[in-house]
């Protein structure tokens, strides 16, 4: 690839990865992307610092499905006929969501935001759709207030709240000591 595609190519990806105040954000892109920005930034600069948003796109990219079209939804091209979410799905995918909104809470929310947090997980805890799940939720969120001072206690607070339920399933704890590595940074090479 010549350098002026290449460069086209990390311009591309680094713009699905910076919101409008130039602030990082994984989420926004598929991790490998960000993962390939970082080390084609650090092949070329040898070091790598955020980057002002090149532009507000959207995560849009999205490679061809070629899949028999009994698979697919009827008049789609795209679309796979895919089965409603089991308690499984739902979980996983749910604590994709709350981990990733945890880790991006502000350092220093403003009391505003204090209180949209408490009312959303509170809110969050009622509307679940598994209804066990959502019962013992607002009844750990009852026992435990979620602590919403700073984006390291409520991460915190939040992997807590889910080795609950990995106890509760007989699933080994995670160690919350690594949410920063999970939820937020990535492993480095050697973690
Ligand atoms: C609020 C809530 C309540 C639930 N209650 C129930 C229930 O009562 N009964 C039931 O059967 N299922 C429940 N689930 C679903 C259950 O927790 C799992 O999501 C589901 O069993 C799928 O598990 P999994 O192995 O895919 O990994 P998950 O437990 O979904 O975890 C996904 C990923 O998160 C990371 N992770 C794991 N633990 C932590 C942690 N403590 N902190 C940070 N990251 C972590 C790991 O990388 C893991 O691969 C609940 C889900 C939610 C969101």
């Amino acid at each position: 690839m010549s350098d002026k595609a290449q460069e086209g190519n990390i311009t591309t990806i680094r713009s699905l990865f910076f919101n409008e105040n130039g602030k990082l954000c994984i989420p926004c892109g598929a991790f490998e992307s960000f993962k390939y920005l970082k080390a084609r930034t650090m092949e070329r600069y040898g070091t790598y610092k955020s980057q002002p948003a090149i532009s507000n796109q959207q995560n849009t990219i999205t490679a061809p499905v070629m899949l028999p079209p009994q698979d697919l939804i009827p008049g789609s091209r795209t679309y796979q006929k895919e089965d409603p979410p089991d308690v499984q799905k739902l979980g996983a995918d749910s604590w994709t969501f709350l981990h990733a909104m945890a880790a991006k809470y502000p350092d220093k929310p403003t009391d505003v935001q204090k209180q949209d947090m408490s009312e959303f997980l509170k809110l969050f805890s009622h509307v679940y759709p598994c209804h066990w799940c959502a019962t013992d939720f607002e009844k750990y969120i009852r026992e435990y207030s979620p602590r919403v001072e700073s984006k390291e206690e409520l991460s915190r607070w939040m992997c807590e709240a889910h080795n609950k339920v990995n106890v509760k399933l007989g699933k080994p704890k995670f160690d919350c000591n690594f949410w920063k590595q999970r939820w937020h940074d990535g492993w480095d090479e050697n973690q």
